[in-house]
């Protein structure tokens, strides 16, 4: 096992000073408040310890962006997109340090880290050369009046990022909201903060002071004072629904537009003609990718009778080959986030069994190796036989629990994917193009998926409907997201002849 126990290390190679601090107007600033220890929660020790940031910090960060916001936002876009480049570049010449530090700080195995900051890296890309090509509209009138739009940014827009995903989840909000000419105030999760702090580091080299400040805190102090300010333009938050609710009301007292990206519950619908080896693959990816503590993860499969067996069986042939260990050993599935949270996965499985689902494979106990005994591991976990009134069939899990369910109609089948208040993600497996093309509307999801699964990239439009919030982040629909338009309307009068 593979055991750094401080990053601290790192960081002060970034030039960071300790403890780790906010970035706000292009240097280091104490935020003033409390210091937080960040566990590694593949051993259960400190890591680093971060400052928190408190609402006088917070305030001089968006009194910092709005002024570098009237620079960055008359540029070319030639000229930002300039900028994006040598961001992505500096990501992508440090790409080993900051996916060592994500995996100490998130748990996640190395490999997933690397990709998450190759990810980071290809947004700023993606949306430094997008925006050269987003503009307005041209609206025909009549021969006296010419309207055109235009698309305008924000101000100052305001990031609060989670845990499980944090140097990618930064990247996905923070790259288009530059692109088109915001300014950004980035608050990281008090749980994984180290990333978007070395993140800060790196560019503070290349970005006007103030352009990008990066406010390490806690929800109920830091966060709560960004979005509840008043010199915010915009909201983008990413994390639970009952937090999405209060950032919500922070953001209609000030009349502020946010973009809620919140809670999944996402539900894979295999029908009998379904390709089971491509559906093996996705419910295992589910299980594998942030242990399965990710938004996107289809964590419902809704199999039909005649090939549940034969689904269940391969996959948990496919789960009991994963290995589980220390997120820099690079095995397939590494640690959750803390013991809370650990705690929260082993009550929905026990829950689950004593309401009579049964457990294919995985555990409700601590995983019987030494080296785990300190971290907070859980193995993968299979459940058969889950119904829709069991509270793993339609609560977030957020851990490596997989659900299997079953279906004798496509109506049944969708009722059952429909059934739960979140709307984010839905998979559909069958050769079938009539079904396929049915279900791709009739399934209440931002994203719905034919015969196989994607997470990452830059470039599919994501977001949520019903509970899974509004708003979309990813592909080009972002950077309307990150614009507000105007419509100029010009009266041409005809030319009198006298
Ligand atoms: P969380 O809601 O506890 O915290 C998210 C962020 O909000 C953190 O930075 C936290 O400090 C901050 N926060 C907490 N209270 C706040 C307050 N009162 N005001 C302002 N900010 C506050 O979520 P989490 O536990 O970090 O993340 C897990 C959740 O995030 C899951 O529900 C998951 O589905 C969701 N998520 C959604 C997406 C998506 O894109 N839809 C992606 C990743 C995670």
């Amino acid at each position: 096992m593979q055991v750094v126990y401080n990053a601290e290390v790192v960081l002060t190679e970034f030039g960071i000073p300790l403890p780790a601090r906010a970035l706000i107007d292009g240097v280091w600033v104490d935020g003033g408040g409390r210091e937080r220890p960040v566990t590694d929660p593949g051993t259960g020790m400190e890591l680093a310890v971060v400052r928190d940031t408190t609402p006088e910090g917070v305030d001089a960060a968006v009194v910092s962006a709005r002024r570098a916001f009237d620079g960055w936002s008359v540029l070319s876009v030639a000229q930002r997109k300039a900028t994006m480049e040598q961001i992505a570049d500096v990501i992508a010449a440090n790409g080993d340090a900051l996916a060592r530090v994500e995996t100490m700080d998130t748990g996640k195995p190395f490999a997933q880290s690397f990709s998450d900051v190759k990810i980071a890296e290809r947004y700023f890309r993606y949306y430094g050369s997008s925006a050269e090509n987003f503009f307005g509209a041209s609206i025909p009138i009549n021969r006296n009046v010419q309207v055109t739009t235009l698309r305008e940014p924000y101000g100052v827009v305001a990031h609060i990022t989670p845990w499980n995903a944090p140097i990618s989840q930064l990247a996905r909000g923070v790259a288009p909201s530059l692109a088109v000419g915001n300014s950004v105030v980035v608050k990281p999760s008090e749980l994984a903060p180290l990333s978007s702090i070395m993140f800060a580091a790196l560019v503070s080299s290349v970005t006007p002071p103030g352009l990008i400040n990066v406010i390490p805190g806690d929800g109920v102090v830091t966060g709560n004072a960004l979005a509840s300010h008043p010199g915010i333009d915009h909201i983008t938050f990413t994390g639970s629904v009952s937090t999405g609710v209060l950032v919500a009301q922070a953001a209609a007292g000030n009349i502020v537009a946010s973009n809620l990206e919140l809670g999944g519950k996402s539900a894979a619908i295999i029908f009998a003609d379904g390709d089971l080896a491509a559906a093996v693959k996705a419910a295992t990816g589910a299980l594998i990718r942030n242990s399965g503590q990710s938004c996107s993860a289809l964590t419902r499969f809704i199999v039909h009778r005649s090939v549940v067996a034969e689904f269940s069986r391969l996959l948990v042939e496919s789960v009991e080959r994963l290995s589980v260990g220390y997120g820099l050993d690079d095995p397939d599935v590494g640690p959750l986030i803390s013991e809370n949270q650990r705690t929260r996965v082993f009550g929905f499985i026990r829950s689950a069994i004593q309401q009579g689902a049964t457990l294919l494979t995985g555990s409700a106990e601590l995983p019987d190796r030494d080296d785990l005994h300190d971290g907070y591991y859980a193995l993968p976990t299979v459940l058969g036989a889950v119904t829709e009134d069991m509270s793993v069939a339609y609560e977030e899990v957020f851990g490596p629990v997989q659900s299997v369910m079953v279906f004798d109609t496509e109506e049944e089948a969708v009722r059952i994917a429909n059934g739960t208040e979140y709307g984010l993600v839905a998979a559909v497996f069958t050769s079938n193009i009539a079904v396929a093309g049915r279900l791709g509307r009739a399934l209440q999801a931002g994203q719905v998926q034919i015969n196989g699964y994607i997470g990452a990239g830059a470039e599919i439009p994501f977001g949520g409907y019903k509970r899974s919030g509004h708003g979309r982040e990813k592909g080009f629909e972002a950077l309307y997201g990150y614009t507000q338009l105007k419509a100029i309307v010009t009266h041409i009068p005809d030319r009198v002849v006298s």
